[in-house]
């Protein structure tokens, strides 16, 4: 071997340099996270990767795993460095212009498919997760999916596109219910709820990477909630429902505001961590 040769990098030498380095980026599960960006750079799936520990890496896939590393040092999302993020069984494309999916919103999903519906509207649709995961399991049904960013609507489209949806889930850019004339039997939103206050607070990969218009209305948190009370009661059907995700402190806020908009409020669903997560409420009338 030359002396300018290197002698070639197996993928557990990778590892054993990335981890200290996102170590020192504050990244709390820094093995974990450089074994699936290791994974995804080799091309392999992430429960193989013990496997090939010991292979040469190709210059490719350290190239890739280096460029990896350095996004997740910068505190970029593991599924943004990805591309894509399971949520609900299914593989959704997440880029920086949209939340990624985070399995307390699996609640949302898990009550909305907890009974039949025809027609679900989806406000502030983003990567499409919550709305393409209720028309996979529910065959019949149509959706519509409404965002202030079209950015947004390009991945919730793809996303359309990739479970093959195309057909029954339309998207158009709008605020709120703003240009919509339709009538649903459901209505589900995960809309920006962190206050103002908050903000600051957040890890850096939610602060600095996702988008802020899905995280946060600003002040007390609460304004999407008002806007989606106030326009719901139009366009649901009679019995219709209307289910929406919170912040773990905003329950009895968000009921207020749909009890003074003639709702019946049934119940707040908890999610994995006992947080409160969903207000379930009936249309008015
Ligand atoms: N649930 C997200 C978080 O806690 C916030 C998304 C939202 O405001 N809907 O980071």
């Amino acid at each position: 071997m030359s002396l300018l040769e290197r002698p070639p990098l197996t993928g557990a030498d990778a590892l054993r340099a990335a981890i200290p380095l996102l170590r020192g980026a504050g990244i709390e599960d820094a093995a974990r996270d450089a074994r699936v960006l290791l994974a995804d750079a080799m091309g392999l799936g992430a429960d193989r990767l013990t496997l090939h520990l010991q292979d040469d890496l190709l210059p490719l896939a350290e190239a890739r795993f280096q460029s990896h590393i350095a996004a997740r040092a910068r505190r970029q999302p593991v599924a943004q460095i990805l591309g894509e993020r399971l949520f609900w069984g299914l593989t959704f494309v997440v880029t920086p212009d949209v939340l990624d999916p985070r399995p307390e919103t699996e609640v949302l999903v898990e009550a909305a498919l907890s009974q039949p519906f025809g027609k679900v509207l989806d406000l502030g649709t983003g990567s499409g997760a919550i709305l393409l995961s209720c028309l996979t399991f529910m065959p019949e049904a149509t959706g519509h999916g409404i965002d202030l960013s079209p950015a947004a609507l390009a991945v919730a489209k793809r996303n359309a596109e990739r479970l093959g949806l195309r057909a029954r889930a339309k998207f158009a850019v709008g605020n709120w219910f703003e240009k919509l004339t339709g009538h649903y039997d459901l209505i589900v939103s995960n809309p920006p709820y962190i206050t103002a206050d908050e903000m600051p607070d957040l890890e850096p990969e939610v602060r600095l990477h996702e988008p802020l218009m899905a995280l946060s209305p600003g002040g007390d948190g609460l304004d999407a909630y008002r806007a989606i009370a106030a326009g719901a009661g139009r366009h649901l059907l009679p019995g219709g429902r209307l289910l929406l995700e919170i912040g773990s402190t905003q329950g009895a806020a968000v009921m207020d505001l749909l009890r003074a908009q003639g709702f019946s409020v049934l119940d707040l669903l908890q999610d994995m961590d006992g947080r409160d997560r969903v207000v379930r409420a009936l249309a008015p009338g």
